[in-house]
């Protein structure tokens, strides 16, 4: 059985712990690879390489680490198909999602091109007479990143390209379950010219997390996950005073109001409720159906959501794949019955008929309607292909009850009315709003992160906040009283190799 080790200044590296985990394809049920599962001893060997290759990158010129940055585009581009088989093989997302997840982790990687652009710092001349002051942003040393099996190559490609294009070393400390599509895109950033060691992957479970937190040479965590965890790495990581951003969990409301669209809105629900086996942060969990339209808009979306082809990712006809683990499986599967016997309406009940073979972890799709805030199926993240209805009589009401929610993600609300959509852009308590666009995941150039519960931090990941996250502010205010000649070149200037 094949062991996916550790990538640890520019080597794989089995790690000296002894303990590993099972790796599984969730559309069989097989287990395919047992995954290292690093001790502390690991983390001090990666954190000891990344701090010593930022030393060094943390002053390679910009031109030098853009060079890096084109190239690894290219290689990740010409790859697209290879990462998303990996991503498939062990996550079980279907491959046209795959590809989706792999796309939008490139769209990071082509902003991060730009940090010269980014980079660039305000100043003032002549503050006083023969008095400059100038604004640099440095890089913080050394990362880590801690993330989820729900995205195993875009949330590590939300991470380390905009971490090392602003001059830190990375320690990326993928999820457990599914580790090897963020082995593969690391491994492409060494062939694309990067230096030993300023990025590694580190294999493990919260026994590694555990002594990245405790590590005084780990300067910086950016975590995502589920809330429970992010809000335990938030605090155990800035009380030492590291930076911490920690991204969590999410309930997503998407409002319905009686003038949408009702077609638009019931192929939005059915995509981005049971997409990805709704093992998305930005999935659409519960639709707040306002005013009289619930049993039209629920018989469309019943209608559509019976005819969803359910089966492994690697073929073509499927449109959704298995869930993660069949503890997970079960776990989503008890929301259904639950939700019975605390009053909903089980429209379409995925749990009546198994899917597929005993070992594998496949769910059909639940709809449940006449959900009420009290019942678990509303309180909780379930992560699965799930989709609660709340009917409200009222804007007012569903908003009270949206703002309501311990997390703030992403909302969305479907209307034909720009009044009614610029209002509720401006009232709703959620860090992503989507108006007829159901999961508003913005592109690399602008920010991504929720509210409340769903992210512990100032800064929002990837786009600009990212550059914020991983470098640190300096104000330098200089006075010259004389010129200093430098010796003469007559070579055309250009960017520094090194
Ligand atoms: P998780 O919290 O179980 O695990 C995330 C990471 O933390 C993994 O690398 C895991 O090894 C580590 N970890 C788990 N338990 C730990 C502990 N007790 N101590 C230290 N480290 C620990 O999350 P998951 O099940 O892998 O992913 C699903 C969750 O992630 C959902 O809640 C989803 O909403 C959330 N998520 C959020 C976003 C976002 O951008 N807000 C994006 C993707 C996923």
């Amino acid at each position: 059985m094949k062991t996916v080790g550790h990538w640890i200044g520019g080597k794989y590296v089995d790690g000296e712990s002894g303990r590993t985990g099972p790796v599984t394809n969730p559309a069989t049920g097989e287990r395919t690879a047992e995954v290292a599962l690093a001790s502390a001893a690991d983390v001090d060997l990666a954190v000891a390489a990344a701090a010593e290759a930022a030393r060094v990158w943390g002053r390679s010129s910009l031109s030098a680490r853009t060079r890096v940055l084109f190239a690894y585009r290219e290689l990740l581009d010409r790859r697209r198909d290879e990462i998303a088989r990996l991503i498939t093989a062990e996550h079980g997302k279907v491959h046209a999602d795959a590809l989706g997840e792999v796309a939008r982790g490139i769209e990071v990687v082509e902003f991060a091109c730009g940090i010269p652009q980014l980079l660039k710092s305000a100043g003032s001349y002549e503050v006083s007479t023969g008095v400059d002051v100038r604004e640099l942003r440095q890089p913080l040393g050394v990362v880590a990143g801690i993330t989820p099996f729900n995205f195993p190559a875009m949330v590590p490609l939300w991470m380390f390209p905009m971490a090392i294009a602003c001059g830190n070393a990375f320690i990326l400390k993928p999820s457990e379950k599914d580790p090897s599509a963020a082995l593969r895109v690391a491994e492409l950033m060494a062939e694309a010219g990067l230096p030993p060691g300023v990025l590694n992957v580190l294999n493990g479970d919260r026994v590694a997390v555990q002594r990245l937190l405790q590590h005084p040479d780990v300067d910086a965590i950016s975590f995502v996950g589920s809330t429970p965890v992010a809000q335990a790495i938030y605090q155990a990581g800035t009380t030492p005073g590291k930076r911490v951003q920690a991204l969590g969990g999410a309930k997503n409301h998407m409002l319905v109001l009686p003038d949408a669209d009702l077609d638009l809105a019931a192929d939005s629900a059915v995509s981005a409720a049971y997409g990805s086996a709704g093992e998305r942060c930005m999935a659409v969990s519960v639709l707040v159906a306002v005013g009289g339209i619930g049993d039209e808009l629920v018989d469309k979306i019943a209608e559509r959501a019976r005819g969803l082809r359910i089966g492994p990712g690697d073929q073509d006809t499927s449109e959704m794949g298995p869930l993660i683990t069949a503890a997970h499986r079960d776990k989503v599967a008890a929301y259904t019955p639950s939700a019975r016997e605390q009053g909903a309406e089980v429209v379409l009940d995925g749990t009546a008929e198994p899917v597929g073979p005993d070992a594998a972890h496949f769910l059909g799709v639940s709809l449940l309607d006449e959900v009420t805030p009290e019942m678990d199926a509303y309180r909780d993240e379930i992560f699965g292909p799930v989709l609660s209805v709340v009917r409200t009589d009222t804007y007012a009401d569903a908003m009270t009850l949206i703002n309501s929610s311990p997390w703030g993600n992403g909302a969305a609300i479907f209307t034909a009315d720009g009044a009614a959509a610029r209002r509720f852009e401006r009232e709703v308590e959620a860090g992503m709003v989507g108006i007829n666009v159901p999961i508003p995941v913005p592109v690399a150039y602008h920010s991504f992160g929720g509210w409340k519960g769903s992210l512990f931090g100032d800064h929002h990941i990837y786009g600009s906040d990212s550059v914020h996250f991983y470098t640190r502010g300096k104000v330098v205010t200089s006075r010259w009283t004389a010129p200093r000649g430098s010796g003469l070149d007559l070579a055309f200037p250009s960017g520094s190799t090194s």
